[in-house]
This record gives structure tokens, C-alpha cells and sequence, in this order.
């Protein structure tokens, strides 16, 4: 990708941490003063078992008008669709007012400290910026007959607890002189997966049913709504009106004949963007009940917030009117979880996950991302680097 860009006169930087997970950033400089934007993208990408797969999922094979392989959307296109855009701006002559940056980091997908928040913390100069484009939205969905587009403008926090049941150990042939903590962490489960938290509306997902809707609606009623409106609505919008509590993990005994005298449950927790650990844990252990257990938070991760009336929000605005007259761009919370957060907390960078796409079918996206087959329309490629270089004129043009 460094001789790609060199070609078209893009110098562009290597820092690593350890060689062989190094990260990649050009620049095209400002000539002064104008605000910066910054294409930012992770080439790593999780695994994948070829047994599962039609094509070689590191062949990159073009099918039908579609490259196929792991990455292809998450994010190895957008990798290339920002290298391509930089470097067709380069060739143009485009000399920005503020720099254009483009960031190909590592290790996004296991977070082991080689990517973007060690560029953070390790070389700030290289990766701060006023404006970034990441991944993490730019669908188009069709709803209540309009053709919406989503612009990820925010994301919850992940915030994943550790539940420690206490009991006594004994022979697993006499159960009556033991406590089995795992027999005792059954009900709390049960409990957590009952727990209804209450439901509000943030700044995102009030535009969002707005904008459906034709009018404000409350927390509850913008989710009957939505259900009614379209399953599709209401898959996107429920995970965004509350914190939510999935149980993934279970450990217990490690001995067939040991009663347990410990069982830990993991729980993967996501709260809201503005919802803190304080807030939440005093509901977590009303609803856990007394008992002989305890509560550990593990991390705390994300849960940040760009502002929605900015340049880069009209630059997105500006993209969708050109290619899409009749569509509209709606903020939207990220369920999970990118790198942007990064930018946001260390440089107050506004960062919004955008990265659009017209021709395949979102809910097959979604479906292919992490998966067998994941692929991606060569259309939308194009329509990537298009919106990429409206971007940069845009905001740091
Ligand atoms: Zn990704």
C-alpha cells in the first residue's frame, strides 16, 4: 500500500510497535491553517475456516461484480477505497487547506495494544485530527418508504461485569455436606436475563424515529412503533434504548466429582453513551438480589459522542444529496464497538462511522460481516472512494 501511494507522489509513514504489525499513515498536507479530516480504516481481520467458504477467503477473488474474501467488509474495502481516494486526489493536484490523513491501522479486532490507541498515545502528531471517517455505518435502509442512509455518530460503552458466586466445596457424591455455587448462579442468570431496563431515547435515536415517525415519540412508543413500521426498524433501534446484559461466560468446577465451592459468569454489559458504571450497578444488584455473590466490572470501553451539526456532518449530507436525491442521513448509535472512540477521547476528534453503501442489501451485509462468503459489490467501492473525495474537498478543501 506504501508503494500504491508513492506512486501517485503519497508519502506515507510505518509505525509499529513490533514490525510485523505495523501501521500505516499518509499524508496529504494542509497549506495551512484549515481543518484536518482523516480516513480512518484497520486492516486486520478475525479469522476464517475456508471449509465454510464458496471461494478462498484470502483469494480476493471478483465474482459477478463482487470481491470476495475476509475483510472484504470489515474493512479491508474501505482500506483500499481511502488509499484510492487519496491517491486519485494526489494525482489531481488537490492541495487541502488542512491535511488529509489516511490511517490503515492493525489490530482493531482483538484490541491487543498495536493499533490505533498506542498511535494515540505513541505518536499523537500522526493521527490527530479534527475530522475522521471510519467504519461502522453508511448503509442505505429502506424505511416507512424512504431511503435512509446511516451515519454512525455514536456508540455504546462496552462495560462487561464478572459475577462471583460463593458456596462450599465437597465430593459431588454426597451434594447434601456441599453449597454448588453453580446450582447458586442458575437463578441469578435468570435474573439478569428477566432484568427490563428502563428504555429513553438519546439525541440519536430520537432523529432517528423522528425522522420515521413524523413526530417525537417516548422511549416505549418509539419501539412499538418501530415494530409495527418494520422488524428491521425495530432490530436497529432496541439495542439502542437501553443497556443491555448478555451471559456469555460460565466457569465452575474443574473436576467432574468436585462440587464447586466458586462459579463465575461472565457478562457481556453495553451501556448507553453517557450511562456510567455508577448508574448502572446499584440496578444490577437490586436486581441480582442478596446472596452470597459479587460484583466485578471489568473494563470500561467507548461509549463517546460526536456533535451532529458539523462540516463533516454536511459534507455527508452534501455526498448523499449528489448520489441519492431522495435520501436522507440519520445519526445512528453504534451497537458495538470501533476505533473512533479513540479519536474522540484523546483529541476530541469528530468522528462519524460512514462508509456507504447502495448496492447490497444491508441485512445481507450484517450477515456476511465476521462470516462465510463476506463479500462486497464492486459498486459500492466506487461509491466509497466518490464520497471519500467529496469528504476531503469538502471539509479540508
Ligand atoms: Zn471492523
Amino acid at each position: 500500500m506504501r508503494g500504491y501511494l508513492a506512486e501517485s507522489g503519497v508519502e506515507s509513514e510505518l509505525y509499529a510497535k513490533v514490525p510485523e504489525r505495523a501501521n500505516l499513515v499518509a499524508r496529504l498536507p494542509g497549506s495551512g491553517g484549515g481543518p484536518s479530516l482523516l480516513l480512518l480504516s484497520h486492516t486486520d481481520t478475525v479469522v476464517a475456516d475456508p471449509s465454510e467458504w464458496q471461494v478462498d477467503p484470502w483469494s480476493g477473488e471478483l465474482r459477478d461484480g463482487e470481491v470476495w474474501g475476509r475483510g472484504a467488509l470489515d474493512m479491508k474495502g474501505e482500506v483500499a477505497a481511502s488509499a484510492v481516494a487519496v491517491a486519485s486526489l494526489a494525482r489531481e493536484g488537490f492541495r487541502p487547506t488542512g491535511d488529509l490523513i489516511f490511517v490503515a491501522a492493525a489490530d482493531e479486532e482483538v484490541g491487543d495494544g498495536y493499533g490505533l490507541p498506542w498511535l494515540c498515545s505513541e505518536h499523537p502528531d500522526a493521527v490527530r485530527a479534527d475530522f475522521a471517517l471510519n467504519e461502522g455505518g453508511g448503509e442505505r435502509v429502506e424505511l416507512a418508504g424512504r431511503a435512509l442512509y446511516l451515519c454512525s455518530t455514536a456508540e455504546k460503552m462496552s462495560s462487561p461485569f464478572r459475577l462471583r458466586v460463593h458456596g462450599r466445596a465437597g465430593h459431588a457424591s454426597m451434594p447434601g455436606i456441599a453449597d454448588n455455587a453453580l446450582i447458586k448462579a442458575a437463578p441469578l442468570i435468570e435474573r439478569l436475563a428477566a432484568y427490563r431496563p428502563e428504555r429513553r431515547l438519546e439525541v440519536e435515536t430520537d432523529l432517528l424515529v423522528q425522522t420515521l415517525g413524523g413526530r417525537g415519540f417516548g422511549a416505549d412508543e418509539a419501539l412499538a412503533f418501530a415494530r409495527e413500521l418494520d422488524p428491521y426498524a425495530a432490530e436497529l433501534l432496541e439495542p439502542l434504548l437501553s443497556l443491555t446484559l448478555s451471559p456469555t461466560m460460565i466457569t465452575a468446577s474443574e473436576r467432574r466429582n468436585v462440587i464447586p465451592s466458586v462459579c463465575e459468569v461472565v457478562v457481556d454489559c453495553r451501556l448507553l453513551p453517557g450511562q456510567s458504571q455508577e448508574e448502572v450497578e446499584p440496578l444490577l444488584r437490586e436486581t441480582l438480589g442478596d446472596g452470597d455473590h459479587d460484583l466485578e466490572w471489568i473494563e470500561a470501553r467507548g461509549g463517546t459522542r460526536s456533535p451532529l451539526q458539523t462540516p463533516l456532518w454536511d459534507a455527508v449530507s452534501g455526498f448523499v444529496a449528489e448520489v441519492d436525491p431522495e435520501g436522507a442521513v440519520v445519526p445512528i448509535c453504534v451497537a458495538g464497538f470501533t476505533d473512533s472512540h479513540w479519536l474522540r477521547e484523546s483529541f476530541g476528534t469528530v468522528a462519524y462511522g460512514f462508509f456507504p453503501m447502495q448496492a447490497m442489501d444491508p441485512q445481507l451485509a450484517a450477515r456476511l460481516i465476521h462470516s462465510a462468503d463476506e463479500r462486497i459489490r464492486v459498486d459500492d467501492l466506487a461509491l466509497g472512494v466518490d464520497c471519500f473525495r467529496h469528504c476531503a474537498r469538502a471539509v479540508c478543501g
